[in-house]
């Protein structure tokens, strides 16, 4: 069994714990530097992604995170954590990995009130359609040549995938069926 941890310093993670399990692997909430040394997967939760990314420096924990991803560790972000992952974010500074090769604008349906679901398909044979829910989600504007397009809403990529590190811009884990975070410990 894989042993994931979901970052734990905001946001909703125990959705997350729940559905890996549901999946089938060993899920903790990781918090301190020992629980992201010990990560065989990591998943960045949905939430507010300046508050995750500046904890994650206040903490000391980001260069260390950034290194293991780098190294290879097989990481998912959604939505905050996507956008933790993104490489350009809005053209403006804020702490984040940086390490997925998309451009990302915060908040680009409009406010929690314009929140929504929508069916999706998707290119994961494995996945097939999806219910996904958009909640205060960025978009991805662009995307560079190493990384592939597996959905899109709108005209928009929406699950996007550069090596292990997956990216979306919904919230996989508050749908029943746990489908993509299979998918993912499948990697
Ligand atoms: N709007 C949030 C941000 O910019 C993301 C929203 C979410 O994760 N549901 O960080």
């Amino acid at each position: 069994m894989r042993r994931v941890g979901v970052l734990a310093l905001q946001g909703d993670y125990a959705a997350h714990r729940a559905a890996l399990e549901s999946a089938g692997a060993e899920a903790y909430e990781a918090r301190t530097s020992a629980d992201i040394e010990s990560a065989e997967a990591l998943v960045l939760p949905g939430g507010e992604s300046t508050v995750m990314g500046s904890l994650l420096v206040r903490f000391g924990l980001m260069e260390r995170l950034i290194e293991r991803i780098r190294d290879g560790l097989p990481v998912l972000g959604t939505c905050a954590g996507l956008i933790l992952l993104a490489a350009r974010i809005d053209g403006r500074e804020q702490p984040g990995i940086r390490l997925l090769d998309v451009s990302v604008l915060r908040n680009a349906y409009g406010r929690q009130i314009a929140s929504f679901r929508a069916r999706v398909t998707t290119a994961l044979p494995s996945v097939g359609p999806i219910e996904a829910v958009f909640i205060r989600a960025p978009k991805i504007t662009d995307v560079g040549e190493g990384v592939q397009v597996l959905a899109e809403h709108d005209g928009f990529p929406i699950l996007v995938r550069q090596g292990g590190i997956v990216g979306c811009t919904f919230h996989p884990e508050l749908v029943p069926g746990a489908a993509l975070h299979r998918w993912f410990l499948s990697l």
